[in-house]
């Protein structure tokens, strides 16, 4: 027997669990999964660099875990009859690939789950995609501009593939955007959307830039919100249009 295989006996820790790597654990959120009482696992990771992200200290793969998945779980044993559901989120969740046993031994427990993800690996969402209740997919710019915001060249191509799984999957969704003017102009936001709503979107967030953890100080924190028309243009192509303001 290995070391480590003797170790995780000895810590009981499940061995096809033991590397989810878990950044955080909201035990109680009302907003995360629409209609849901649910508890949000933060998974440490992703692979992308958006300028306006307020989660970059979740970035990194290797930074150390804030807890084991195997205390999750405990907690969940304990929330059982009081929660609805789970909701991975990140970070970007789909970055570990230990998140299908996660969701499995979650579901196995009686959640529903939900996932919020931004589609950078779309085989593994598309793997994912029948053992879930909800997913919330960030929608970050028309695909051919993505790597303005992401810092990566493949992103776009891969978030086009995943919204294309997502959306003929069936799985009950929302597409949100988060909008800072110096990233995503009026104009091409109002591109995508209609874009994404061709593809077949019909819940779409628009989220204002909020200031909070961008390390980025090139980018104005208290960007001009969009103009009126521009909103109701917006919701007006969706049969369920939310808008999400800075403040
Ligand atoms: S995809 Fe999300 S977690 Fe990753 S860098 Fe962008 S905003 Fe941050």
């Amino acid at each position: 027997m290995s070391a480590s295989i003797s170790l995780r006996k000895k810590l009981h820790v499940p061995e096809k669990l033991s590397t989810l790597r878990v950044a955080g654990l909201t035990r109680l959120s009302t907003t995360d999964f629409p209609g849901h009482l649910a508890a949000v696992v933060f998974v440490q990771g992703c692979p992308w660099r958006c300028r306006y992200c307020h989660n970059p200290e979740l970035q990194a793969r290797l930074a150390a875990p804030a807890m084991s998945w195997q205390t999750v779980l405990e907690f969940l044993d304990h929330r059982q009859g009081l929660l609805d559901a789970v909701v991975f989120c990140g970070g970007e969740p789909t970055v570990d690939r230990h998140l299908g046993d996660a969701i499995d031994e979650v579901r196995e427990r009686g959640f529903k789950v939900g996932l919020h993800t931004a589609g950078a690996y779309p085989d593994r969402l598309r793997a994912l995609l029948p053992k879930l209740d909800w997913v919330g997919f960030d929608a970050k710019a028309p695909f051919a501009d993505y790597a303005e915001t992401t810092g990566v060249r493949t992103s776009g191509e891969n978030a086009r593939r995943s919204l294309d799984y997502l959306l003929m999957s069936g799985v009950a969704h929302e597409v949100r955007t988060t909008h800072h003017p110096a990233l995503l102009s009026p104009e091409k936001l109002i591109a995508m959307a209609l874009s994404l709503r061709w593809q077949g979107v019909n819940t779409f967030a628009l989220q204002e830039f909020r200031p909070d953890g961008c390390v980025d100080e090139l980018l104005d924190s208290r960007p001009a919100p969009l103009v009126h028309q521009d909103v109701d243009h917006l919701r007006g192509q969706f049969p369920t249009f939310i808008l999400r303001s800075a403040n």
